[in-house]
């Protein structure tokens, strides 16, 4: 059977957004003002940290009106959660000071780790990658979903997918199965990526801005695996 290439479907996208907004515009503008004053479609990209959000960042900003949302209650240490987000808004400061290129927002869920404990209970022991990873990444695309809808998104993603770590598969099975799921007026952004070499141009992006990598997912749970 083949399998879904999900960052294919994600250049199709962008490759049919793009051929709409050229037809309305002025091809003499410079290509900087055409990609900062064009009406692009809203955007929310949950986001579970600066790495990951970095290359992430980088492939949707000229073609949405992107929020990042930090929706992670899977952190379960405050400290650590305070600098992944800490890390994330220094870097959409970064990206925001670049010029010509589209703004950036960010947004901050709530943070329970309550939230994520009561949903992990009886999944504990399960590996990365299992049934609890699953569960956590429904409950923080859930959560983007209905954020989404609230701002009058026309789509939402994650970063989630550029991990080699994380099933690119089941999320975005998860990403389409929601917005199906609720009726939602907000489509999934289908992605892959960790394609065309994400990963390592986010490796290369953090130590070009000097952003904490982390050696472990966020949960209590992935802390004790390393
Ligand atoms: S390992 Fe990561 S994805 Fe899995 S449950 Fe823990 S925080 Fe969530």
């Amino acid at each position: 059977m083949n399998k879904t290439d999900h960052n294919r479907l994600f250049n199709e996208i962008i490759s049919d957004l793009s051929k709409n907004t050229a037809s309305g515009l002025n091809i003499n503008e410079p290509d900087t003002a055409l990609r900062a004053n064009t009406v692009k479609p809203k955007l929310l990209l949950h986001a579970c940290c600066a790495p990951c959000a970095s290359i992430c960042m980088d492939r949707v900003r000229d073609h949405f009106d992107t929020t990042v949302y930090f929706f992670n209650p899977n952190i379960t240490i405050l400290e650590e959660y305070e600098y992944r987000l800490a890390e994330l808004r220094r870097l959409i400061d970064i990206y925001n000071e670049m010029d010509g290129r589209g703004k950036i927002d960010i947004l901050e869920g709530e943070y329970d780790p309550d939230i994520f404990f009561t949903m992990a209970k009886g999944y504990e022991e399960c590996p990365e990658r299992g049934a609890r990873c699953h569960l956590c990444y429904e409950m923080r695309l859930k959560a983007s979903l209905i954020t989404a809808e609230s701002l009058g998104a026309t789509y939402y993603a994650t970063t989630l997918t550029l991990s080699p770590l994380k099933d690119a598969a089941v999320l975005n099975e998860i990403g389409y199965g929601l917005a199906q799921d609720l009726k939602s007026s907000v489509k999934w952004l289908p992605s892959d990526f960790k394609k065309e070499d994400g990963y390592k141009k986010s490796i290369e992006l953090s130590k070009k801005y000097g952003l904490y990598r982390q050696n472990y997912c966020g949960c209590l749970y992935s802390r004790q695996d390393h």
